[in-house]
């Protein structure tokens, strides 16, 4: 391992630092510009949530999974976790206590942070589970975590319900600032604020969600770690469609495996330096439209 972290040098991903704090910026700037766009053309502000809005509802998210796994020693990986969480809607204290069991668990049924419920053993409730998974994103899967985890016996005792109202005041509070800022700003009426709000909401959680289907969606691996592992899926990045795709949520699904296989080097920014393993499994986004596809047909 230590002579990965040489590959990746730490001056390297110190110079990571200046991007969360930018993250942290341009996000609450596009929400606010974001109704002033829509109320002028809402064509154009479809494009805008489709281009930008993705790129940077996916970068806060894989910046939360980075303070999670705190690889960057220069910024307050805390302070920054719990406020990416807030902007995203989501409670910090529940992905804080499920990833690392994504790691330990990972391409099974006990791994929470993907299967909250376990395995649904009736095949048409889990055909409808997988189908509202892939269509309403990451919210449908932490909405259903909110009601488990605080009641799972492994996590339980590490979940409060007073950091859970906290969690729901800050989302109050950053979406109230935002949107009355862009009413009072831009003469703008509510409604004319949050629907823009909500489409954008949805079409992030869509997107931050394929990024994790593309890995690990529809996949549950019989064996010991490293072959449950080893078939974590990495994204192909010779197509335009797959390039694409990677460079819109940060590439965070090109190299998956080696984020499982050396979780101790923060290798996300930085592709082609450390070698993947021999047998990794990489996918075009054609194979992952028919892994889609059996997740809504087989369950
Ligand atoms: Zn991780
Ligand atoms: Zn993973």
């Amino acid at each position: 391992m230590s002579c990965y972290n040489q590959v990746i040098p730490k001056e390297l991903v110190r110079r990571q630092a200046p991007k969360v704090y930018l993250a942290a910026i341009i996000l609450p700037l596009y929400l606010f510009c974001l109704p002033f766009v829509f109320v002028r053309s809402v064509m154009l502000s479809i494009v805008l949530m489709l281009t930008l809005g993705v790129y940077l509802s996916t970068w806060v998210a894989c910046l939360i999974h980075e303070c999670w796994h705190k690889y960057i020693p220069a910024v307050p990986n805390d302070f920054f976790y719990n406020l990416f969480s807030y902007m995203l809607v989501l409670d910090p204290q529940i992905y804080r206590v499920v990833h690392g069991h994504h790691h330990s668990k990972v391409n099974t049924w006990e791994d929470v942070e993907f299967h909250p419920l376990g395995k649904i053993r009736n095949v048409h409730l889990r055909r409808i589970y997988n189908f509202l998974e892939i269509v309403l994103g990451v919210i449908f899967v932490f909405g259903i975590q909110m009601h488990v985890v605080p009641r799972h016996p492994d996590y339980r005792d590490r979940c409060r319900s007073s950091t859970h109202r906290l969690s729901i005041a800050m989302w109050l509070l950053f979406y109230s600032l935002v949107g009355s800022s862009s009413v009072v700003v831009f003469n703008l009426s509510a409604r004319q604020v949050v629907i823009p709000l909500l489409i954008n909401f949805w079409v992030g959680s869509f997107f931050i969600h394929q990024i994790q289907l593309v890995e690990h969606g529809g996949l549950i691996v019989e064996g010991n770690f490293r072959q449950r592992m080893m078939q974590t899926r990495n994204l192909k990045h010779d197509g335009p469609a797959e390039k694409l795709f990677l460079f819109i949520t940060h590439g965070d699904s090109r190299e998956h495996i080696l984020h499982h296989s050396m979780v101790g080097v923060y290798t996300r920014p930085f592709p082609a330096r450390l070698p993947m393993p021999e047998n990794a499994v990489y996918i075009s986004l054609i194979d992952y439209a028919a892994v889609l596809w059996r997740m809504v047909t087989k369950g």
